[in-house]
């Protein structure tokens, strides 16, 4: 570490006291966001906290010391999750819930995850504080790994808490040092057969609501510090494969040439007129290609290219998917090469009942935020439980949208912002 201003000083800078209010407490979430951050600190002032490590464990044992301290029942399932529970004046109704993660990429930001956790963490405190006991029970989770920093897969821990990590899976995944899941596991002071066990009814909640940093810009463009996300996208990953024929770059002249890269190259160039035709919330991306034989002096026999397609809403989504394909198919006419086409990865978006969109709307108006709708392009646990029971989300504004990286930052005004806001949505879905 460097003597630099710390972490907790830089949050406190510019906060506005008022903010502390109602049980909600600006300077104890930023003494929180400050302890976190030296768990796994690194040279470059980001955090190093991956999936089933040592630090990711000890950020977890400090926040059950955390919760246990505001009142919460706390248990961990053999999968690394943490789960608090509070009861409700009826605890016959089925608990609502809100939560995210404490891991983080290899030099991650202090705010992607923390801030979700300690934005829950700091409601149960209001509560506490404010003598309010709510209607229905309450739980408070972590997922463990959920950025797949350790096994290049993730969303392990809510994975397992719904049972959808396969038995295929468990045994092909290798961690950064070439362990399996079961070794790291061992590691981490659990099994296999533990994580298995890890699986629950997770329909026996009502909804869960994760608080997470925007990782765009929307929000800073409109100048409003939280955000409702309106549904989160699914990845369709599709992978286009145009052969023509090779030769030599010197001798084949320009006429007659069945060239793939020059087809590819037509379709790289037509992929971003797409999305917008079918959604305003459509994005496709070509991130990839594999250039066959990739010699300097060889026209090439065959290119792949793989491309990023996602939308909120799966109809959209598949309906661009489909005319990309056609797109393909005319450009490989035109250029008398040969294209195939097929679909890899296929994420199911999950959509955010228009109901909770609405609450939270309320939530934001009456702190006097302006109530904009974002889809989230990227996975989260709120993703994978929203397969089972209906999910909300809120965005928190970052900063440049910067993510995954040291330079990752929210202001402890936006981070305060967003538990009022979060606390009065779960107030509203308690008596409801
Ligand atoms: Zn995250």
């Amino acid at each position: 570490m460097t003597n630099e201003t710390s972490f907790y000083d830089k949050l406190m800078k510019d906060f506005d006291n008022k903010l502390t209010h109602s049980g909600v407490n600006g300077n104890r979430m930023a003494e929180r966001l400050d302890e976190l951050s030296a768990i796994g600190f690194t040279d470059l002032g980001g955090v190093k906290r991956p999936g089933y490590s040592d630090e990711e464990k000890r950020a977890k044992t400090l926040v059950k010391k955390w919760m246990t301290e505001a009142g919460l029942t706390v248990t961990e399932d053999g999968a690394g999750n943490v789960t608090g529970r509070l009861d409700g004046q009826n605890n016959d109704a089925k608990p609502i819930a809100s939560g995210s993660h404490l891991d983080s990429v290899l030099n991650g930001g202090h705010f992607d995850g923390p801030l979700g956790v300690l934005s829950t963490l700091e409601v149960v405190e209001s509560w506490k504080e404010t003598n309010y006991t709510p209607e229905k029970p309450f739980e408070m989770i972590i997922f463990s790994d959920e950025e797949g920093s350790r096994f290049n897969s993730g969303l392990t821990g809510s994975r397992a808490m719904t049972g959808t990590v396969s038995d295929a899976e468990q045994e092909s995944l290798r961690d950064y040092n070439g362990e399996t899941l079961e070794q790291v596991l061992e590691h981490y002071g659990s099994s296999l057969e533990a994580f298995n066990q890890a699986k629950r009814d997770v329909s026996e909640l009502e909804l869960f609501v994760e608080v997470h940093i925007e990782q765009g810009l929307k929000l800073e463009q409109a100048d409003q510090p939280v955000g409702i996300v309106s549904g989160i996208a699914g990845p369709a990953w599709l992978e286009i494969e145009f052969t023509g024929k090779a030769g030599h770059a010197g001798n084949t002249p320009m006429i007659g040439r069945k060239d793939p890269l020059v087809a590819a190259g037509e379709f790289v160039h037509k992929v971003p007129e797409f999305p917008g035709q079918f959604s305003d919330t459509a994005v496709a991306t070509v991130g990839k290609l594999d250039v066959s034989p990739n010699g300097i002096n060889v026209i090439p026999e065959k290119v792949t290219l793989h491309v990023d397609v996602r939308d909120i809403q799966e109809t959209t989504r598949n309906e661009l998917l489909d005319r990309l394909v056609q797109e393909a198919n005319a450009i490989a006419e035109r250029h008398g090469v040969q294209v195939t086409s097929k679909q890899n990865t296929d994420v199911a978006p999950v959509p955010i009942p228009e109901k909770f969109q609405d609450m939270l709307a309320a939530s934001l108006e009456k702190h006097d935020i302006a109530p904009i709708r974002i889809p989230s392009g990227a996975g989260h646990d709120a993703m994978i439980l929203g397969r089972t029971i209906p999910v909300a989300m809120l965005f928190v504004r970052s900063k440049d949208g910067i993510s995954h990286n040291p330079a990752e930052w929210s202001s402890l005004n936006d981070c305060v912002m967003g538990v009022h806001v979060l606390k009065d949505f779960i107030e509203q879905a308690m008596n409801q």
